[in-house]
């Protein structure tokens, strides 16, 4: 239970940080990047070299044309760090200050940091594999180490670890390949992965579109995309949907047509529609001969077919009768699909399914209710098969750690976020904008764009200069000083914190420090001074 006061605290925090943002939303134009939001559904439909009229277009060489782009990308890139950072505002305060604040009680209740940080680990919802990943590591990196254990090697520890729990730790880096042997992968195979795959790789947050190169279902003269979108009611599916089709409309110039297949929510068809009306696309909905799921969505395959849409994206029910019949109904459709769409027959001269369709089965997941939603989500990634998630309400919930364990639990890309109600309010998922935004890094945290990169470079060296210590280390004994994993070997003690998240909190001087066998002048007595904390809390606990 959090005290009044520290409510209170949290959200003054809150504010001074908001306002924080927004002043750095409005300086930061000399930092410029490319434009965030665009870039996924752009690179993704580029990859796929679709035949895109309203995207040559926007290719023109006029000078013009070019400032006018080079203009609008740079308040793009302001305004998506700023929507993801502000998005984010209510999950890092709760971060930043729960480890602040937990630290400051280091002295009175004789717990080290490494209990504290898993503390405030788990409590960012951050789940149990990567609180403990973060832990190890920390151990391993500060072991036979004198050197201080403070706020920025946290800190790059920190980021470094939550983007290897989103997947998104840099391709070829030694971390990388540990994640890929952790994950039974064949390390030759993935060492040997060309530079084009890897390009195409680090792209897996990207939505997939139909390529060109793919064949072309029977009797249609395009490539249509299908992206099957699915959700427990009340997730923000439809607002999503309708978000995603003006966002493929407006910036990519894409044909779309909005399935309704909901056809058991009361509502949901006529509010499909209303989004579609927003977003300036046509939705194909139920009538008399047409109403349940599966039969709306083979009219709206038909109708995007012979109409030569360029995208469908499928609206599905949340809820049926039971959750069997709700995961029936949504196989079956996907089958729909994959026979309607069929490239080609076999010796019966039945169409055979096409398994590459659709392009992406995505489940919408509310991220205050994020790990409350993993049963459903592993029980329908079995039985439907899911190629990514989107994560919405990330505005209004402290909880967005919780898109690291979901992710990673389900072993799925992220790839997009809610980031409000409104029609622009969706982002492209950029595993660095969120790790940073979550953390208070960079622009986030009121610093420098640089400070990622800065962080990035620190954790390399940290596990470098580890590597070596392993080498010139004497051969282990039976002593915890030897054992690079041994809990009392890697143990840490506050010395007091400052800043921890660069950000505007409270005052107090001073640093995180590790006791570390032999780990310089005063570890010894700290040591002591933690044993006694544990006694003395032990007693307590009796
Ligand atoms: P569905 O039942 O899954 O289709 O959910 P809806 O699309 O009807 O959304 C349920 C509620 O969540 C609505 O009030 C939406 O406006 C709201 N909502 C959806 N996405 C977001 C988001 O990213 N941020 C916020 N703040 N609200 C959202």
């Amino acid at each position: 239970m959090r005290s009044s006061t520290q409510l209170n605290r949290d959200n003054l925090t809150a504010m001074s940080l908001l306002a924080i943002i927004s002043m750095m939303a409005l300086t930061t134009t000399s930092s410029f990047q490319p434009p965030v939001s665009n870039t996924h559904i752009h690179r993704s439909l580029d990859r796929n070299k679709m035949n895109n009229p309203a995207a040559s277009r926007t290719s023109s060489t006029e000078l013009n044309m070019v400032f006018d782009f080079f203009k609008k990308a740079q308040t793009e890139a302001t305004e998506q760090m700023s929507a993801i950072a502000t998005g984010l505002a209510k999950s890092r305060n709760q971060l930043l200050y729960n480890l602040e604040d937990s630290l400051a009680l280091d002295s009175k209740n004789g717990m080290t940091l490494m209990d504290q940080l898993e503390d405030t680990l788990l409590q960012a919802d951050l789940g149990m594999a990567t609180t403990d990943d973060v832990l190890e590591e920390a151990r391993y990196l500060r072991s036979e180490s004198t050197e201080i254990f403070g706020r920025d090697e946290i800190k790059a520890l920190l980021r470094g670890k939550l983007l290897e729990a989103l997947g998104a730790s840099a391709r070829g880096s030694s971390e990388y390949m540990r994640v890929q042997k952790r994950a039974g992968k064949d390390i030759a195979a993935v060492a040997a992965v060309s530079e084009d795959e890897e390009a195409d790789n680090s792209n897996s947050f990207a939505l997939k579109f139909a390529s060109e190169d793919d064949p072309k279902p029977l009797s249609s003269k395009k490539q249509l995309t299908v992206h099957f979108i699915m959700g427990a009611n009340g997730m923000g599916k439809t607002t999503t949907i309708g978000k995603l089709a003006h966002r493929l409309k407006a910036e990519a110039g894409q044909k779309v047509l909005l399935a309704a297949c909901d056809t058991f929510r009361a509502g949901a068809v006529a509010q499909l529609e209303r989004w579609g009306e927003r977003a300036e696309v046509d939705c194909f909905s139920p009538n008399e001969t047409t109403n349940g799921p599966s039969a709306v969505l083979y009219g709206a395959l038909d109708k995007a077919i012979t109409e030569e849409y360029d995208v469908l994206l499928v609206d599905t029910s949340g809820r049926l009768s039971n959750n069997d019949a709700l995961t029936a109904e949504l196989v079956k459709m996907k089958r729909v699909i994959q026979k309607r769409m069929s490239t080609g027959f076999d010796e019966k001269v039945k169409p055979i399914l096409n398994l590459q369709v659709p392009h992406e089965t995505l489940l919408v997941i509310d991220a205050a209710q994020g790990r409350m939603a993993l049963d459903s989500a592993k029980q329908w990634d079995k039985e439907i098969g899911l190629s990514g998630l989107i994560l919405t309400k990330l505005d209004g919930s402290a909880k967005g750690g919780s898109v690291v364990a979901v992710s990673r639990e389900l072993g799925l890309p992220v790839k997009l976020v809610g980031v409000g109600e409104g029609i622009d309010d969706l982002r492209d998922f950029e595993p660095e904008s969120f790790v940073d935004g979550l953390l208070g890094i960079g622009v986030a945290g009121g610093g420098s764009s640089k400070e990622g990169k800065a962080l990035e470079a620190r954790l390399t060296q940290m596990r470098k200069e580890r590597t070596q210590r392993a080498k010139t280390a004497p051969k282990p004994s039976s002593s915890p000083a030897a054992s690079p994993m041994g809990s009392s070997a890697g143990e840490m003690t506050l010395q007091g914190l400052e800043d921890i998240g660069s950000m505007d909190m409270e005052e107090g001087v001073g640093e995180m420090q590790m006791i570390t066998p032999g780990g310089g002048a005063g570890a010894g007595k700290n040591k002591a001074k933690n044993k006694n904390k544990k006694k003395k809390k032990r007693k307590n606990k009796k």
